[in-house]
């Protein structure tokens, strides 16, 4: 029987998301766009048409509310709901997933508006339900977290007995010609970047001050650039799955037009997330500052260089050390010819598209609520070769 599939937030990745789906449409059947604003999904659509020549279906949501979710999922009868909203949205889908008895996809962990922090707690206390319901939900499926959870399951099973280190380097070398500007949604961007740092070294997380640690990483096909610690959400699952880990590390590059913004915001107060009071009015500075950044989906046409995201990975193979470097480039140009996205909405959508389609075809099917590294990584590792994300590995020793 012919499948049916609703993606949910019509940003810049449920436009990869969305054409991604649209040209595997053997596995995904009927699609479904659905957002706050239906504008962007019927925008997306049209440029499916023209592209591909393939009809998908748009409606509006309010994906705060479970009860206007579950109404949706009971008209729509999904087979599968990704979500690409935003994180505060990743609970209520959920809950309405399991009131509709509908597997569930998200690419970022659940944070709540008022604290910036996220943590996997909440999601993961639905595992009982999800069971329960017979459906599965699969946490995290976009580049990091997601690929690089991919990465370290795959080499834990193909090269390593024991993994000890791991360090995850994210490189955007891309472009956009903007002095300042967010490659994915604003506000959930400055709110990672401005946090303390962490990472995990014998069984104990470890804070830092915001950019306190720099490191310089040679990203192949780009160059040297320095790179800065910060915590990353997939360093909390990779903690409980990967055999002998002793440290885990995230690296993210920033230029220096970026950073120096960064700066300046934050000492006038412009990325304080608690409401003030403006001529009788509240708002959130970094809402406000939100609306004022250009939008994440407008930089596609204008971005030019690569990324390359990875993981270094140090451990033991039959008792000797060993050295591994999986990594991706993409092109932020080739990425807009495509799907008329830029590489870090690409990289996130089609490992999105990836992980619902290994659900839909069964190869991923368990129940309950699970992140990447639980599930075999060769299927996967498989997918992004054909579907636009091809890897490498370096065996350092
Ligand atoms: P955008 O801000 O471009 O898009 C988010 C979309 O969600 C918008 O279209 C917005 O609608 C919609 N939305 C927001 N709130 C609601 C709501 N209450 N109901 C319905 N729709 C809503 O973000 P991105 O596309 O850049 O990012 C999407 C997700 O991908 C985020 O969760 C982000 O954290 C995640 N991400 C994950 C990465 C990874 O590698 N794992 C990397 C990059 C992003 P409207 O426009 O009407 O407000």
């Amino acid at each position: 029987m012919s499948k049916k599939t609703l993606i949910i937030g019509a940003g810049g990745v449920g436009n990869v998301v969305t054409f991604k789906c649209a040209m595997n449409s053997k596995t995904f059947g009927e699609i479904t766009l659905a957002s706050r604003t239906i504008s962007k999904c019927d925008s997306i659509a049209k440029n499916i048409k023209e592209k591909l020549s393939i009809s998908i279906n748009t409606a509006s949501i309010d994906a705060d509310s479970v009860i206007q979710l579950t109404k949706l999922f009971n008209n729509i009868k999904p087979d599968i709901v990704i979500n690409v909203a935003l994180p505060y949205q990743d609970l209520t889908i959920m809950d309405a997933c399991i009131e509709s008895g509908i597997d569930y996809l998200d690419t970022a962990n659940y944070e709540h508006p008022d604290t910036a922090k996220f943590e996997y707690k909440e999601q993961w206390a639905r595992d009982k339900a999800f069971k329960e319901a017979n459906i599965m939900g699969l946490l995290g499926s976009g580049f990091d977290p997601g690929v690089t959870n991919v990465f370290c399951a795959y080499a834990q099973k193909h090269y390593f007995d024991e993994v000890h280190t791991i360090d995850i380097l994210d490189c955007n070398a891309g472009d956009h010609g903007y002095p300042f500007a967010t490659n994915f949604n604003p506000e959930i961007n400055l709110r990672e970047v401005s946090a303390n740092g962490r990472y995990w070294k014998s069984g104990e997380w470890i804070e830092t001050k915001p950019m306190e640690i720099m490191q310089v990483w040679d990203y192949p096909e780009i160059g040297k650039k320095d790179s800065y610690l910060l915590y990353h959400e997939e360093m909390e699952s990779l903690v409980k799955h990967i055999k002998g880990l002793k440290r885990i590390r995230f690296f993210m590059t920033f230029g220096e037009s970026y950073l120096t913004h960064m700066r300046c915001l934050e000492n006038v107060g412009m990325l304080g997330i608690k409401e003030v009071e403006h001529k009788g009015m509240k708002i959130a500075p970094m809402e406000f500052l939100s609306t004022l950044l250009p939008d994440p989906a407008s930089l596609g046409a204008r971005t030019k260089g690569k990324t390359n995201i990875g993981i270094y990975a140090k451990g033991i193979k039959d008792g000797k050390e060993r050295t591994i470097y999986i990594y991706q480039v993409s092109d932020h140009e080739k990425c807009y010819e495509e799907v008329m996205s830029q590489a870090v909405s690409y990289t996130t959508g089609v490992p999105a598209m990836i992980g619902a389609k290994l659900i839909l075809e069964e190869k991923w099917k368990r129940d309950g609520v699970f992140n990447m590294e639980e599930f075999d990584p060769d299927p996967f590792m498989k997918e992004l070769m054909v579907q636009g994300l091809p890897w490498k590995i370096i065996k350092k020793t």
